[in-house]
């Protein structure tokens, strides 16, 4: 049922900006993050897909015999388009039953002599296990880049995710956390690798026209990241999709084919380092309320509320929820997601059930991805969900499954 009322929660906890933080400052935005997550330091890129795109064109040029890059197949379309525009070939590894890691099994068999990088993926905030994929990697000679879009600001055992593979990413698009719009930050721990990726960011362009661009949306999500602005930018849109029979187009998942590649300007910088400084205590607040809530949904008989593995504290932008069967899931959505409230859903498909990737996606049967994009939905852990109407999810949510 359409909202009359044009009252949106993000289905994302993203950071607001604030007035001050337009105006210009300090550029040095790669260097404040590193130094709040205490990385070595960070590389701007002008999104999360230019960074692990700019990663395989290095790590290809140092190992020319091996093209193909192993990613689970529940997934960001945008890495399938990544390794698609490297050059490289996509093989699937099928995720374990229920979780968002690769199953480790699968992954042994799909790491080959062929294969130049893998890509364990820190999904919603959650920690992922890259010991797994690290081992699995090296026995095949493999890299691993650490796909930590959704996750700045997590640790595992006390330091950053990204630091345990070779190679790390974070984004800085809309709706994941810290935005300007567009970015990405890339993370090395080995000082050489590091000095080889800086050394290809080197070549990378300046473009004023997707600047101008960039810079222009990067001040309409400024003007309309509220509650009030949401329900015209994102809320209508997304109604409208559904209408249609378009989920794809509901949650974004219709990238486009090319990848804009261009440095990141210095307003734009600002912004970010501006923002920065409230990073840590917004993800402080969205953890506090994430544990309360993961609690309360957590013990509706047949959700699971996914969470991180002993030792890592992983960042909230939202919750992911499994339910016991499609049918309840698609139920709950039918009640939730025009609501307003900030239910959703992740990536619609697993990666080979796109129709427009089907010239970049091998037909790999992958049950255990399907499921799992079957049977999950996701629940705003952004501070505009009051208890109030996170209290109404969570009846509805119960009520379904009962
Ligand atoms: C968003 C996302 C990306 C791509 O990041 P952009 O900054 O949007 O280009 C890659 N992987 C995952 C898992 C993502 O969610």
């Amino acid at each position: 049922m359409p909202r009359t009322r044009l009252h949106e929660v993000p289905p994302t906890a993203g950071l607001p900006l604030r007035l001050p933080d337009l105006l210009p400052g300090r550029t040095d935005l790669a260097a404040r993050i590193a130094t709040l997550l205490d990385t070595p330091p960070l590389q701007l890129e002008c999104s999360g897909t230019a960074a692990l795109l700019l990663t395989l064109r290095v790590l290809k040029a140092r190992s020319p015999q091996r093209p193909v890059v192993v990613v689970p197949a529940y997934t960001c379309p945008l890495v399938a388009i990544a390794v698609h525009c490297a050059g490289l070939r996509l093989r699937l590894c099928d995720l374990r039953p229920g979780h968002y890691d690769m199953d480790p099994q699968a992954l042994a068999e799909a790491c080959r002599e062929d294969t130049l990088a893998v890509l364990p993926t820190h999904l919603a905030g959650r920690v992922a296990d890259i010991d797994t994929a690290v081992t699995v990697a090296r026995g095949a000679g493999a890299y691993v880049i650490e796909d930590a879009a959704q996750a700045l600001g997590a640790r595992d055992r006390g330091a950053s995710v990204g630091l345990r593979g070779d190679v790390g990413f974070f984004s800085l698009a809309a709706g994941k956390g810290l935005s300007i719009y567009e970015g990405g930050l890339l993370l090395a721990r080995d000082p050489e690798l590091r000095e080889a990726l800086r050394r290809t960011h080197a070549e990378v362009p300046r473009s004023l026209g997707w600047e101008l661009r960039r810079s222009l949306e990067l001040l309409g999500l400024a003007a309309l990241y509220r509650p009030l602005g949401l329900g015209l930018a994102y809320g209508r849109p997304l109604r409208a999709a559904l209408r249609r029979g378009d989920p794809v187009a509901a949650v974004g998942d219709d990238f486009a084919p090319a990848i804009p590649f261009h440095r990141v300007g210095a307003w734009r910088r600002a912004v970010g380092a501006h923002a920065a400084a409230r990073l840590p205590a917004f993800l402080a607040t969205l953890a506090a309320q994430a544990a309360s809530r993961v609690s309360r949904l957590g013990h509706i008989a047949g959700v699971e509320v996914l969470g991180d593995p002993p030792g890592a504290q992983g960042t909230w932008p939202f919750l992911l929820l499994r339910l016991p069967d499609t049918r309840m899931r698609d139920a709950a959505l039918a009640r939730l997601w025009q609501k307003g409230l900030g239910v959703s859903r992740l990536f619609i498909h697993a990666l080979p059930d796109y129709a427009y990737l089907a010239d970049r996606v091998p037909r790999q049967d992958v049950p255990n991805a399907r499921d799992f994009a079957a049977r999950t939905l996701t629940v705003s852990n952004s501070p505009w969900l009051d208890d109030a109407a996170f209290g109404l999810i969570a009846d509805e949510i119960a009520r379904t499954v009962a």
